[in-house]
């Protein structure tokens, strides 16, 4: 291992040489494992113990190809994935990529609207659901003028359902069944809000995937002995690039959680002597503090990585103790699949830092005033460029050039620092971007909603901080006519997910804004931190 290079022109470079990676599908390089791995355990549904050995997996991924292919599906399709996390969500997934296909995983506790509005701009014809979540995949269905074909995972209820297109799969033999172009083809397509605005579909190719899993692999050094909580959902990177995709990759074993209780989690962990899990900050609070913590048995843990959302080095070095296992960090974005930064398994870990930069990737810090390269340990913007990072911004042009260079310079709206060693650290946020729990929450959305309540004249959305969810989104309102802070509340949360509502809300006389229209939200967020933005 050698330091992190620093070039004359005041690049940083990583540690280690750039990944070889083979020419090959995402499907293909998780799952064409040796014979001899055919038996042993690739997903587990953690509730119900139900496993899939490697062979089951790689059979039934090639059945969900062919039988999808059969019904229709083909190169150029997105299937969208309305479910929690459970063995299906990967099969799907991984078939859907195998038969040419794009998969778009969704919030299952999104909207109807949100469902819709996804669908809608992914142009997505095909969703993955479960019963459950059926009348909610209608609905959205109902709102959007394409046809959308509707896959059942159990009673079909008139839908399409997920065995008869295992069963139509069934036979026949190779994969994939689709000749995909990885360098080209999109296997995914997450929504990320990146610097501004509303949620953009992400396109990310089956060579940028590969590239990351391969570059996450080198700085985890994860084995096929090490079996992996998938708390992190797979409709976000964490959870699907980050732990299924390099779990599959090593021939390790995966344990699904579809919805996070501490306790269910501990459990898993101590009943399946879980090695690694990885998480967001809210879950490494909870392992530091919650009392529950005590009463199992976590010393399986190896390595306990968290990411998504910053975790200060008090909190990093808190859980570690309490766990009794090392805590590092991890920093990345949609844009890059998943991962720009990780801690290096192989070196001491240094608390507060989110690792290293992967394998071929590069960082600028840019002074965010003068556009000037920083010297070491400045802090600026933070500008990455790597054979991981996204081919651009579905039908939105602009949007990429503004996040894109034409060197290839991806920049972060992230403000962060880089130490002589080559140690990342993120200090704080210049994007609007919220995150709460390590998910996403658009302000230029919450507030589009908000203005949609006729008592609303004008609002804006800032974040404020809030212990257990790192962040949470408050609005700051216009008031067109008497109407209470309740009323407008309730108003957003009949059409948001629960981690986009604002619990509080503040009115103003004004917003205010630059000479071109553009909301100051930093200029709130100070009023807000000297205590002048009450309800
Ligand atoms: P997403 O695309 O949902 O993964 O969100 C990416 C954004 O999450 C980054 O641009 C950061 O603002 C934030 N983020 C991700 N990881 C970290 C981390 N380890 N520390 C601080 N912020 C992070």
């Amino acid at each position: 291992m050698t330091a992190t290079t620093r070039t004359d022109d005041r690049t940083y470079r990583s540690r280690w040489p750039a990944v070889d990676v083979p020419d090959v599908g995402v499907p293909e390089f998780l799952l064409d494992h040796p014979a001899a791995r055919a038996d042993a355990p690739a997903v587990i549904d953690g509730p119900s113990g139900r496993t899939l050995t490697y062979g089951d997996l790689r059979r039934d991924v090639r059945r969900c190809a062919r039988g999808l292919a059969r019904c229709g599906f083909g190169r150029g399709d997105v299937l969208a994935i309305v479910a929690p996390n459970m063995p299906e969500w990967l099969v799907g997934c991984y078939g859907a990529m195998s038969a040419g296909g794009t998969v778009s995983g969704i919030n299952p506790l999104y909207t109807a609207e949100e469902i819709a509005a996804q669908l809608r701009d992914g142009d997505a014809g095909w969703v993955l659901t479960i019963p459950p979540f059926l009348p909610l995949v209608r609905a959205a269905r109902a709102l959007g003028d394409r046809p959308v074909e509707i896959v059942v995972l159990g009673d079909p209820d008139g839908e399409t359902a997920w065995a008869d297109v295992l069963a139509a799969g069934a036979e026949g033999a190779g994969m994939p069944v689709a000749l995909i172009d990885p360098g080209r083809d999109l296997a995914l397509l997450p929504y990320s809000s990146g610097t501004t605005g509303l949620a953009k579909g992400v396109m990310l190719t089956h060579r940028a995937i590969v590239t990351n899993i391969a570059q996450m692999q080198v700085a985890l050094a994860q084995t096929a002995d090490d079996r992996a909580m998938a708390v992190a959902p797979f409709f976000h990177a964490v959870g699907l690039n980050v732990v299924a995709g390099v779990t599959l990759r090593t021939g390790g074993t995966i344990v699904t959680l579809p919805r996070f209780d501490l306790e269910a989690y501990l459990g898993l962990i101590e009943t399946h002597r879980l090695t690694i899990s990885v998480v967001v900050p809210p879950i490494a609070l909870a392992m530091a503090r919650h009392p529950a913590v005590d009463r199992f048995d976590l010393s399986s843990l190896r390595l306990v990585g968290c990411g998504a959302a910053p975790l200060s080095a008090d909190l990093q070095q808190e859980c570690a103790a309490r766990v009794g296992a090392p805590v590092g960090q991890g920093y990345g974005m949609t844009e890059a699949v998943a991962a720009i930064t990780l801690v290096d398994t192989a070196a001491p870990i240094l608390p507060g830092s989110c690792g290293v930069l992967l394998p071929g990737v590069e960082a600028r810090i840019v002074d965010v005033m003068t556009g000037e390269d920083l010297p070491a340990d400045g802090t600026g913007e933070l500008w990455v460029r790597g054979p991981q990072l996204m081919t651009g911004y579905l039908g939105n042009p602009a949007a990429t050039a503004a996040t894109v260079d034409a060197d290839g310079w991806l920049r972060t709206g992230d403000l962060a620092r880089i130490d002589a060693a080559g140690n990342v650290f993120v200090e704080d946020r210049l994007k609007e971007l919220i995150k709460v729990k390590g998910l996403q929450v658009a302000p230029a959305e919450v507030e589009s909603v908000l203005r949609t309540h006729p008592a609303v004249a004008d609002a804006a959305v800032i974040p404020i901080p809030d212990e257990r969810a790192g962040e949470r989104p408050k609005a700051v309102v216009v008031a067109a006519g008497g109407v209470s802070a309740a009323e407008i509340l309730a108003h957003v949360a009949a059409r948001v997910a629960p981690h986009k509502c604002p619990r509080e809300l503040a009115f103003v006389d004004a917003i205010p804004t630059s000479p071109s229209g553009k909301i100051l939200r930093r200029l709130l967020v100070a009023q807000e931190r000297a205590g002048a933005l009450t309800a």
